[in-house]
């Protein structure tokens, strides 16, 4: 039985109130100006904390330029506006992975999203490609939840308790390298939040059980959508002995779902959607499967960023949208979407605090460097953890 370290609540979630802030606050400002809020950046030359936006933009287009072909910029959903405007392909981070994927001739792929979304991109992208993260400090909160050595512990604990091939490992993606080689290691998949349903069908056809991580909630919603009762899933809270279960819980359980979740989203409450519903009484609610299982079950409809853009994208004229995900995905559907009325859940509008870590001076600052021959932040994945990260993603890949 393996022991246990002191609890310690990752530093992003900590620093996420930070970010929250009114509409009017959320264009991008001098590079100097963001420091100031008393979280954690990466140092970059003084000179790229003074630019204005119009001095970034105008360097970033002549750097863009003279980069050519050699680089590709990917950009997530959740990016602001400053940042997602130079991006060649836009999407959730699957999406953008493969997309890397398929550019080869690109040398360098600048990955404007989160750390476990680089390592992703370097796990599919061809042996010649490096993968770059303009600002170093942009993890995900989520993510940083299943540190590799807890993880290792609980799955040692797990086959101690209930023996080889009894339950089987998936992840969603929003997890780093070292988990999805465990899983390829040990029979199982990756999932993203639009195919988690198929993934854990399959799962449960290899084994008995299933351990998900590290989002508890997207799990959860997920196999209780598939019919996977309450008392059937059991919580794995890495700070105590055994998760906190008893070997017996273990063995009846069908779920063990990783006490992991999302900064962001968990924010979005059923008060937020009465709220919603007494302003618009026509409003269709929208949520994200990252939102609490309450939550989730108060919406009129879940599903992943890509399912949520395409059902506002298409939506008639005149509808009502209230969204349960990432403020800045939020606005740019609204503006997007003027015919309709989409608005976010939340009333303080918290961005994505790792994904704002993205501030366009970075993105200059990588793109001018590679001009002068130096790579910055490039991320890179052991090669044993690529090879077996690749056969979790490829089994995902073959349930399509
Ligand atoms: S929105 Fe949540 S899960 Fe996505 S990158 Fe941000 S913290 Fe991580």
């Amino acid at each position: 039985m393996t022991t246990r370290r002191r609890p310690i609540v990752p530093i992003t979630e900590l620093e996420h109130s930070a970010f929250c802030k009114t509409e009017d606050e959320l264009p991008a400002k001098p590079l100097a100006e963001e420091l100031a809020v008393n979280v954690r950046w990466q140092q970059i030359p003084t000179e790229y904390l003074h630019f204005t936006a119009d001095e970034l933009d105008g360097r970033i287009h002549e750097a863009r330029r003279k980069l050519g072909a050699s680089v590709t910029v990917l950009g997530h959903h959740y990016q602001r506006e400053e940042v997602i405007k130079y991006a060649d392909f836009q999407g959730d981070s699957f999406l953008l992975s493969q997309q890397a994927a398929s550019r080869p001739e690109a040398d360098y792929i600048i990955f404007c999203g989160v750390h476990f979304m680089a390592e992703t991109a370097c796990v599919l992208a061809d042996e010649h490609q490096r993968v770059i993260l303009p600002n170093i400090t942009a993890g995900c909160s989520m993510a940083d939840m299943a540190p590799m050595d807890d993880v290792d512990d609980a799955w040692d604990d797990l086959m101690e308790v209930l023996g080889p091939n009894e339950i089987v490992p998936v992840t969603y993606m929003n997890s780093i390298a070292g988990i999805k080689a465990l899983c390829g290691r040990n029979g199982g998949a990756v999932c993203t939040s639009s195919n988690a349903e198929a993934v854990l069908k399959w799962a449960f056809e290899q084994g008995n059980r299933v351990l998900f991580l590290p989002d508890q909630h997207l799990g959860r919603n997920t196999a209780l959508k598939m019919g996977v009762p309450l008392d059937e899933m059991v919580v794995w809270n890495p700070f105590r002995n055994m998760g906190g279960n008893t070997p017996e819980q273990l063995r009846r359980a069908k779920m063990v779902l990783w006490q992991g979740h999302c900064s962001v989203h968990t924010r979005f409450t059923v008060k937020q959607i009465e709220m919603a519903r007494q302003r618009f009484p026509e409003v269709n609610v929208l949520v994200h499967p990252e939102c609490v299982m309450e939550t989730v079950q108060a919406a009129d409809l879940v599903g992943s960023t890509e399912f949520i853009r395409n059902q506002i994208n298409n939506a008639p004229s005149g509808s009502v949208w209230a969204v349960g995900t990432e403020i800045s995905l939020v606005n740019r559907l609204a503006i997007n979407n003027p015919d309709k009325t989409v608005f976010c859940l939340d009333p303080v509008t918290c961005p994505c605090s790792t994904m704002y870590r993205i501030h366009p001076a970075y993105v200059l600052w990588v793109m001018e460097s590679l001009l002068e021959g130096h790579v910055m932040n490039e991320i890179t994945v052991p090669d044993d953890i690529r090879r077996d990260a690749l056969v979790a993603l490829n089994r995902m890949l073959a349930l399509r």
